[in-house]
C-alpha cells in the first residue's frame, strides 16, 4: 500500500507537445480526475513550429479548474483542501523568453521539433573544433536543432526585442517548466526562476557531472548566465501557488520533463528502460549513477534525482522527433482519419502495409541516424496501395524508427554490462506509456518488428504520474521505498512478438533501404 489512512491528493501538471493536462492523484497514486485540452500550434514557414505561452498558461489555468470540479463531482469534496502538492511535468526543450518587468513573452514559444536552427547548428558544427560533438563530454549531447541553446541563439540573432531585452538585464530564458513554475508563484511579483536538472539536461548548456550551468558551454555559444534559471533537482519544494491560481499556497514540489517524469512514472531503475509514445517517442534506460558515452548514436542525460541532496541516476537515450505526429499529420494534413485513435481500424482495414514503407523523416532524423537533410518519404506505392496500407505504413514508421534505437540500446547496454533490462531469451523488454499507447495494433507491430515483448502500464500517463511521485516524495507523504515498491501491485498487459526472425530480418533490411533513400533531401 502507498500511504496510510490519511486521505490526501496530489496534482500532476502535464504540459505536453499536444495537448496540456491536469490530473489529480489520490494517496494510492491513483488518478480520480483529471482534464485535457489541446492548444493552437503555429507552423509560420515550413519546417517552423510555434505555440503561445500566454495560451499554454491558459490552458494550464482550465485544466487545473475543471479537474478539481470534475474530482469534486466524482464525490471527493475535500480534493481543494486535500490537495497537498503539485508536480509538473512539460514537453522538452520548447524555448520561451519573457521580460522579467511586464511578464510578458517577447516571442512564441520556439517548438522542439521547429526546424529554424539547423544553419545555427551548421555553423556551430564547422566552427567548433569538436564538430557536432563539441559539447557532449560536458553534456552528453550532440548539436541538434531541438536543443533550447539553439533556438535562443536563434532569437538573438533574429528578434531585435529579445536582444534588446537580454542586453538591458530584462530577459528571462526558460524551457516550459520554468516558465509554468515563474508564472504560477507569482511572476512579476515575486515569481521564481527555476528549472529542473533534467529539462536543464536538453538545452546543451548544462554539464551533467556538477548538474550545473556549463560557463565554457555558454562562452563558446554567446548565451549570458544572467538570463538562465537557477537548476534545482526533480523533487524539492521550489515555492507556493500565488493567490489568483486555482489551488492558491499548494506547494509546488516536483518537477521533471516528460520523458524522465515517464522514466520515474514506470518505477525505472538501474538496468531498466521505457519508451514513451506522444508527438515524438524516446527510449530511455536508466544507467544508475553511472554517465555512460554510447558509442551506436545515443545520447546521456539525466534520469532523475530526487531530492536536493540525493544522487542523480542518468540514463542513455534514444529520440526519435516524430511518432503520434505522424498520425496527426494523418489527421490534420491528409484527412486520412477523422480522429488519432481511427489510424487504428483504419490499418486494420488491411493485413499488412502491402510493401510501402513510410519514413517519418518530416524534419530530419535523430538517434541513431542524425541526419537534418533527411525529409520523409513513403516507398514501395503501387497501384493496388490503398488509405489502409498507408496507415499501416505510418503505425510501422513509428516502430521500425523506435526499433533503430532499441537496437543501438541492445549494443550500448552489451558494451556496459547493462544485461538486466533483456528478458530470459536475451531480448529487450519495453515498457511502453503514453497516449499513443492505447492503440493495440501500434503495440502489437512494435512487439512483432523489434522482436521484444512490450509491456504497457495500465496507467500510461505515466509523465503526469512520475512528476506525482515526485511531487508526493518532496512533502514526506510517500517514501521512495513506498513509491518504487509499488510496482508489484501494477497491472499491465503485455504483447508478444508473433512475426518470425527471418520476416523480422527481412522487414528491417527493406526498412533501412526506405531509410537510406530519405538522405540528402533537405533543400
Ligand atoms: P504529448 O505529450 O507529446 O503532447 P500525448 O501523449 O498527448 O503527446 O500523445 C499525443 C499524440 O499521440 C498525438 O500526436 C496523437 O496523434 C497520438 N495518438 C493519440 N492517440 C493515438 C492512437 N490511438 N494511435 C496512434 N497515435 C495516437
Amino acid at each position: 500500500d502507498m500511504a496510510g489512512a490519511e486521505d490526501f491528493f496530489i496534482g500532476a501538471v502535464d504540459q505536453g507537445t499536444a495537448s496540456t493536462r491536469f490530473i489529480i492523484y489520490d494517496r494510492h497514486a491513483k488518478p480520480v480526475a483529471s482534464h485535457q485540452m489541446e492548444f493552437t500550434q503555429f507552423y509560420p514557414e515550413t519546417g517552423w513550429v510555434e505555440q503561445d505561452p500566454l495560451e499554454i498558461l491558459q490552458s494550464v489555468r482550465v485544466c487545473m479548474e475543471k479537474a478539481l470540479e470534475k474530482a469534486t463531482a466524482a464525490g471527493h469534496d475535500d480534493v481543494g483542501a486535500g490537495l497537498r502538492a503539485v508536480g509538473i511535468t512539460n514537453q522538452r526543450e520548447t524555448t520561451v523568453v519573457w521580460s522579467r518587468s511586464t511578464g510578458h513573452p517577447l516571442f512564441n514559444a520556439v517548438v522542439w521539433m521547429d526546424g529554424r536552427t539547423n544553419d545555427i547548428c551548421h555553423r556551430l558544427i564547422t566552427q567548433l573544433p569538436g564538430g557536432r560533438n563539441h559539447f557532449a563530454p560536458s553534456c552528453g549531447l550532440p548539436i541538434n536543432a531541438c536543443l533550447s541553446a539553439l533556438k535562443i541563439i536563434w532569437l538573438l540573432e533574429n528578434v531585435d526585442t529579445v536582444k534588446d531585452a537580454v542586453d538591458s538585464g530584462d530577459a528571462m530564458f526558460g524551457t516550459i517548466d520554468t516558465w509554468l513554475i515563474w508564472n504560477l508563484t507569482g511572476g512579476c511579483s515575486g515569481g521564481v526562476h527555476v528549472t529542473d536538472c533534467s529539462n536543464a539536461a536538453r538545452t546543451m548548456m548544462m554539464d551533467l557531472h556538477t548538474l550545473e550551468w556549463d560557463a565554457a558551454a555558454l562562452d563558446a555559444l554567446g548565451i549570458p548566465i544572467s538570463i538562465l534559471p537557477k537548476i534545482i533537482s526533480n523533487s524539492e519544494t521550489v515555492g507556493v501557488i500565488a493567490d489568483g491560481w486555482p489551488l492558491a499556497d499548494t506547494p509546488i514540489s516536483g518537477c521533471l520533463a516528460d520523458q524522465h517524469a515517464a522514466m520515474l512514472g514506470q518505477l525505472c531503475q538501474n538496468g531498466e528502460a521505457k519508451c514513451t509514445y506522444g508527438t515524438g517517442a524516446s527510449i530511455l534506460l536508466n544507467t544508475g549513477e553511472q554517465i555512460v558515452k554510447s558509442t551506436h548514436g545515443l545520447l546521456t542525460t539525466v534520469a532523475y534525482k530526487l531530492g536536493p541532496e540525493a544522487a542523480a541516476d542518468y540514463a542513455l537515450e534514444g529520440s526519435i522527433g516524430i511518432a503520434g505526429a505522424a498520425v496527426q499529420w494523418l489527421r490534420d494534413a491528409l484527412g486520412v482519419i477523422r480522429t488519432a485513435a481511427e489510424v487504428e481500424a483504419i490499418a486494420e482495414l488491411v493485413e499488412n502495409s502491402g510493401g510501402v514503407y513510410f519514413v517519418p523523416a518530416f524534419n530530419g532524423l535523430l538517434a541513431p541516424w542524425w541526419r537534418d537533410d533527411a525529409r520523409g518519404a513513403f516507398v514501395g506505392i503501387t497501384r493496388f496501395t490503398n488509405r489502409g496500407h498507408i496507415a499501416r505504413a505510418v503505425l510501422e514508421g513509428i516502430c521500425f524508427r523506435v526499433n533503430d534505437v532499441l537496437t543501438s540500446m541492445h549494443k550500448d547496454a552489451e558494451d556496459y554490462g547493462y544485461s538486466e533490462f533483456k528478458t530470459k531469451d536475451g531480448k529487450l523488454l519495453l515498457r511502453v506509456d503514453g497516449s499513443a499507447t492505447l492503440n493495440n495494433l501500434l503495440m502489437q507491430i512494435q512487439a512483432d518488428l523489434s522482436g521484444s515483448p512490450v509491456v504497457r502500464s495500465a496507467d500510461i500517463e505515466t509523465s503526469a504520474l512520475g512528476a506525482a511521485y515526485a511531487a508526493g516524495l518532496a512533502i514526506g507523504v510517500w517514501t521512495k521505498e513506498q513509491i518504487f515498491a509499488s510496482r508489484r501491485e501494477k497491472k499491465v498487459t503485455i504483447f508478444s512478438p508473433k512475426l518470425s526472425e527471418e520476416n523480422r530480418e527481412k522487414r528491417n533490411e527493406s526498412w533501412h533501404k526506405a531509410v537510406s533513400r530519405t538522405f540528402d533531401l533537405a533543400d
